[in-house]
């Protein structure tokens, strides 16, 4: 039954003067966050900001991130979580969608607003510059280029553009009592958009918290004002959210802030200069660590715990991870934005399962579903369906998609997860691939993660993707997309000899395409959409 803002109010309470947040080189302690927080909640009531209204944050991770997000929800507003990737078109839908009168920005980024301001009904901006963090220590972590602050004007005619630090420091901490109920929507968090027209799951403070809850239980040993989380993860994606920020703070762990997970020797620096202790990250990003030059130079020893989440964990990634930090516990988890977002993990300690994302939480009901919405016996494919606490509301204003997302069935509400998997007989679950992802050939059903398996085993592929193309033969065809590790070498044909030794005839990529990178959501999941697109566009 609890809000977002009490988890961190409890921690204040309880750690006042433990380090809440780290971000190049300074600290922020419990007490002065939950000031902050307090000043900005006040700050928003008075710029006019009425409870139920929605505030975009587009920010990396940064303290302001951490402010204007409690801030917000303080103040009763409904946070709208937004990439600083979008581009203006991407930012003028989801303002729009989202119907947000209030924009909190870094303002690097306030150019792409400024290109569609007039068709977006944002009354207030308020942007930030990195530097409005903290004074800059002399001994910086690493270098960020800092701008001057105040230079944006004219925002809408009457508007209003303020700048944050000015902003909180110039505010008592006594915003005005808003009731916030726990099934009051937190956060509209739009889908990250690997599929269709992105849509706002609405996540209320019950969601959020529960999954927190949950994911505590889980990991059993978390120990309170203790640990300290590496938030390299963004947080504006619901996974960095709730793993490396809500929890953290439920745990009164310090947060570690790196603002670009995508700068490795960044991600290394926060590493040794933190301490961390837990790492919450996604599969490319522990590839990326494994396979850097820079590497062997740092000591990841203080990290113990990993949760791997959004995408498949090949086994190689967690071993090598494992030896580099010299033993920390690397498990692969499972969750979708709908679901704020993890549902299913691997256990911490012992009993993990290799190409398995592990049992439910505490507190999950997961089940396979055949087409008929049944249970389908243990070993056999079908939808995975879960439901409990953390499943969300629905689509904000979009009842047709909720109605198609969320089904009632043997007394409960069910997310369909529109992922295929299989229970096994000792209860533990596995993703075979996306229902969307699947690849036709001849009449036989494809899902590209098994084809993707077995380019990533071939010792010269950093990343790869397995995408379907439209084959007068077979109606479509596989065709592979790979970027090898710095300074290796592989032919077409040899990675296609490769795949024949592991995969039967028609798995087999027809093709091969070499690129330095893959595509990634901010979120950096491969993006196979994206790929099959451009593939399908060049053949043409
Ligand atoms: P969209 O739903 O708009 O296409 P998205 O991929 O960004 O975008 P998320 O909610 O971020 O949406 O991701 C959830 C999806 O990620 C799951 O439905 C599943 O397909 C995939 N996923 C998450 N964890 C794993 C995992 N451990 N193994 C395989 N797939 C995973």
């Amino acid at each position: 039954n609890d809000t977002l803002p009490i988890l961190l109010e409890r921690a204040a309470a309880r750690f006042p003067e433990r380090a809440a947040l780290t971000f190049v080189g300074a600290s922020t302690s419990y007490r002065e966050l939950w000031q902050d927080v307090q000043r900005f909640a006040t700050a928003l009531q008075k710029a006019g900001v009425a409870p139920g209204e929605r505030v975009s944050i587009m920010l990396p991770n940064c303290p302001q991130f951490v402010v204007g997000f409690f801030g917000s929800l303080l103040a009763g507003a409904v946070v709208v979580n937004t990439s600083p990737l979008y581009t203006p078109k991407e930012l003028e839908h989801q303002l729009n969608d989202s119907g947000s009168e209030t924009l909190i920005m870094l303002d690097t980024f306030y150019p792409r607003f400024a290109e569609i301001e007039a068709t977006v009904g944002v009354r207030r901006v308020i942007v930030t510059g990195i530097q409005d963090a903290l004074p800059f220590p002399k001994n910086l972590l690493y270098p960020l280029k800092a701008r001057r602050e105040g230079t944006w004007v004219g925002v809408k005619p009457g508007g209003k553009v303020l700048g944050f630090k000015a902003l909180v420091s110039s505010q008592p901490p006594t915003p005005r009592a808003v009731r916030i109920e726990p099934d009051d929507v937190a956060l509209l968090q739009y889908t990250g958009g690997t599929t269709g027209v992105p849509k706002g799951a609405m996540l209320t403070h019950r969601n959020l918290v529960a999954n927190c809850e949950q994911a505590r239980a889980w990991m059993t040993d978390l120990r309170e004002g203790q640990e300290v989380t590496l938030a390299a993860i963004p947080f504006f994606h619901v996974y960095g959210m709730t793993v490396a920020m809500n929890l953290s703070i439920l745990g009164a762990a310090t947060i570690a802030l790196v603002p670009n997970p995508r700068d490795i020797k960044m991600v290394l620096g926060a590493i040794t200069a933190s301490k961390a202790t837990l790492f919450p990250g996604v599969p490319t990003l522990y590839n990326a660590i494994n396979n850097h030059p820079d590497t062997p130079k740092h000591d990841l020893t203080s990290i113990r715990a990993c949760i791997s989440g959004s995408a498949p964990l090949l086994l190689e990634t967690s071993r090598k991870f494992r030896e580099i930090t010299g033993g920390a516990n690397l498990v692969e988890g499972y969750g979708l934005t709908e679901a704020s977002p993890i549902t299913h993990t691997n256990p911490i300690f012992s009993g993990q399962r290799e190409g398995s994302i592990g049992l439910p939480m505490p507190g999950v009901d997961a089940m396979v579903a055949g087409e008929d919405g049944q249970p389908m016996p243990a070993g056999e494919v079908g939808e995975l369906w879960v439901a409990g606490p953390m499943v969300m509301k629905g689509y904000w204003q979009r009842p047709d998609e909720t109605a198609k997302t969320l089904r009632q069935a043997h007394g409960r509400t069910w997310l369909m997860t529109g992922d295929m998997s299989i229970m096994g007989e000792d209860g533990y679950f596995s993703i075979v691939d996306r229902k969307k992802d699947l690849i036709i050939a001849g009449g036989f059903n494809i899902y590209p993660r098994e084809v993707e398996e077995v380019l990533m085993s071939h010792p010269a592929v950093l990343e790869a993707a397995a995408v379907g193309l439209p084959d007068a033969y077979r109606g479509e065809s596989v065709h592979a997309v790979v970027a090898l590790k710095p300074g290796m070498k592989a032919t077409e044909a040899e990675i296609i000899a490769h795949c024949k030794k592991d995969l039967s005839a028609y798995k087999v990529p027809r093709s091969v395409e070499f690129r330095t990178e893959l595509p990634k959501t901010a979120a950096m999941k491969i993006l196979r959409r994206q790929l099959a697109q451009e593939a399908r566009e060049a053949q043409a």
